[in-house]
């Protein structure tokens, strides 16, 4: 029976290490874990090391056009090819309040 087998695992850091990055962090491994996907790595070259991107209390959003409305977003980078995976924050957050 599989338990928690971390091995072969890589992992998703924060570069900056602020609280707020932790939690975005915590939140987005979480969900991910959740789906079974974390250790899937990157899509593009299959790196599995990633960063979640974010400096204190700013984030990456998705912008629309005109760009004064946006989505909120998490998104990390390859730390191998630099892919950058976006994700929708309303379902990564998982309370669909819009
Ligand atoms: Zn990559």
């Amino acid at each position: 029976m599989p338990g928690e087998n971390s091995a072969d695992s890589g992992q998703v850091v924060s570069e900056e290490g602020t609280e707020l990055d932790k939690k975005r962090l915590d939140i987005l491994t979480g969900k991910l874990k959740e789906k079974n996907l974390l250790n899937r790595g990157c899509v593009f070259c299959g790196e599995k090391d990633m960063v979640i991107l974010g400096y204190k209390d700013e984030y990456p959003v998705i912008l629309l056009n005109p760009p004064t409305k946006y989505y909120e977003a998490y998104a990390m980078a390859c730390s191998n090819c630099g892919f950058v995976h976006t994700f929708m924050g309303e379902i990564i957050e998982g309370n669909g309040n819009g």
